[in-house]
């Protein structure tokens, strides 16, 4: 496994890959990864006959207040991983290579991204975009896998390649979760045993919703109901969104719903932000206790 920090470099790499006629596949991250990460780089190998990891803790899609500073790094740790998991190359640039002095230039992807997170964090997806569309033009890709965890990053990575006709194909992949649920990511390290222990809620908060669903309620209102029940009243968890919006345009979910729709919620655990997501039925990584 080779490792990167230089642009022109790691873009002639990818480049003789192709002219050997050989698929190259991306998984971008921040790092401190963990199996949900690891699980990215093996649907990219399914798809792909190179795999190109990046590291990159992007200062764009953080705002003022947020944790870029504080964000969990370990390099060498997330090495031995990468390797392990079979990728080809990890890219790690350090940020002027991505973000030449004076830059002014960003991607916006404008309805997508004004609900949910974007709620909350206004700034984040143009710093999302932006990031993802200079590593697409650097690594090359012919096929990007993202995960489903998030799910509104996805589907506005999605929009983005379609809108500015982009040459990549973008996979979403399953949410994976700890054994008692809690959607896998970096910054769960940050929370305290007592806050860990309300996180938990979150994913049976989906459940719930999932299982009226399947018990016959077609009533957003309803169900929305059942997922604030469960968030409400724990001590050390404050309630971001609650929504049912439908899963290609994010729309607001409309009575009655059919089950394509997914629930959505974020979180605060102290400072920490969380987010979850669930289709009402079908395709779904929750386990099943
Ligand atoms: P991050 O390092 O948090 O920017 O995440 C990098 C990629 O990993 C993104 O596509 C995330 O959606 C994905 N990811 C993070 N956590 C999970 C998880 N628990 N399951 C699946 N994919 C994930």
């Amino acid at each position: 496994m080779n490792i990167f920090s230089e642009v022109h470099t790691i873009r002639e790499q990818s480049r003789a890959w192709k002219r050997q006629g050989l698929r190259v596949g991306f998984v971008p991250t921040m790092g401190y990864l963990h199996e949900g990460h690891l699980s990215l780089i093996e649907c990219a190998l399914q798809h792909s006959d190179r795999v190109i990891v990046s590291i990159f803790v992007n200062p764009t899609q953080f705002a003022p207040d947020e944790d870029l500073d504080r964000y969990p790094r370990d390099h060498e740790g997330d090495i031995k991983k990468i390797t392990d998991a079979g990728a080809a190359a990890c890219f790690l640039p350090p940020v002027e290579a991505l973000y030449p002095e004076g830059a002014q230039t960003f991607v916006e992807v404008k309805e997508l991204t004004r609900a949910l997170c974007g709620v909350e964090r206004p700034t984040h997806f143009r710093g999302v975009a932006t990031v993802v569309a200079k590593l697409f033009h650097i690594v090359l890709p012919d096929v990007a896998v993202f995960g489903k965890k998030d799910y509104q990053q996805l589907v506005t990575i999605q929009r983005m390649v379609r809108d500015l006709l982009m040459e990549v194909e973008v996979i979403g992949a399953p949410i994976v979760r700890e054994e008692d649920g809690l959607a896998m990511s970096s910054r769960n390290v940050y929370l305290s045993d007592v806050q860990r222990e309300d996180a938990r809620a979150l994913n049976q908060a989906l459940k719930l919703a999932r299982q009226a669903f399947a018990s016959g309620e077609r009533a957003p209102a309803a169900l929305l109901d059942v997922v604030r029940g469960q968030l409400s009243g724990r001590e050390h968890l404050r309630p971001g969104y609650v929504e049912l919006r439908d899963s290609f345009a994010l729309h607001t979910a409309q009575e009655p719903l059919d089950g394509t729709e997914r629930v959505f919620v974020s979180a605060y655990l102290g400072q920490t932000r969380l987010i979850d997501n669930a289709p009402l039925s079908g395709e779904c990584s929750l386990p099943e206790s």
